[in-house]
This record gives C-alpha cells, structure tokens and sequence, in this order.
C-alpha cells in the first residue's frame, strides 16, 4: 500500500463504528431503534423523537447525487495536486434526506449530474482507513 500524505479521520466515540465498517468495505448508519430514522453524520440523539437509542444498521451504498461543487482551489496543500476535484452530496436510497459528502470517482466532473444514480467503493488508505466514495452505477 502507498504512503497516504493526506489528512487522515480521526474516529472517535461516535464515529468508530462507521469506521470499522468501512474497513470491512460495509456503508453503516446510524437509526433510531425507536421510530426508525436513519441519519448522518452519527449524533448521540434522534433529530425526529429525541431517542437515543440507536444502532448501526448496514446500508446498501446506493444513492443518487443530490448535488455538488467542484473545487479549484486547495485549501490545503496536500490537496494542491487534486484540484479541480468534485465533492458529492449523495442522498443514499434508504430514506430521503439521508445524505452523505463524499467524492466522485471514474467520473470525469463534466460528466457530474444532479440524480445520477451512484454506488459506494472504498479506497483503502492505510491499515486503519478506508474511505467511502462514490461511483457511477454502470
Ligand atoms: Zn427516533
């Protein structure tokens, strides 16, 4: 595996789990076990009850972009040699409003459209790490 030189997750309490997850190359969210609701980023409460109980449930990965920028200007220098590079708003299938940044890859960005259907893929950066991204579904 190569040297990964960019700014890596820290995972934390909440977040480890998702982590873990993408290690196994599985998309994981968190749902309420009280009235369902799934949600992203992890949050020790439920934005629709207020219930904190909740659990990580499996996801299919599959979405749609819901929207996106393209960035051209690195705002940080590890990133210098990335730009133009896309970020992704993609709203996965299992609920509305359940939408997760990411970035585009085998997509050229010209070719970037609002409700494209896409899928994840993970990009294993280190031992610990593996980054979710998405993908055009072919
Ligand atoms: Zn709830």
């Amino acid at each position: 595996m190569n040297r990964y030189e960019k700014p890596l997750p820290t995972p934390d309490i909440e977040t480890k789990e998702y982590w873990k997850g993408c290690k196994r190359h599985e998309l994981l969210v968190q749902r309420c076990k009280d009235c369902g609701t799934y949600r992203f980023p992890p949050m020790p409460m439920c934005p629709e009850c207020n219930s904190i109980n909740r659990e990580w449930t499996k996801v299919s990965g599959r979405g749609r972009v819901y929207s996106w920028f393209v960035v051209h200007y690195a705002t940080h220098p590890d990133f210098v040699d990335e730009v133009p590079y896309a970020v992704v708003l993609v709203e996965l299938e299992e609920q509305a409003n359940l939408r997760i940044p990411s970035n585009m890859v085998d997509c050229k960005i010209e070719d970037i459209r609002a409700g494209m259907p896409v899928e994840v893929v993970f990009e294993d950066v280190t031992d610990e790490i593996s980054l979710p991204k998405f993908r055009p579904v072919r």
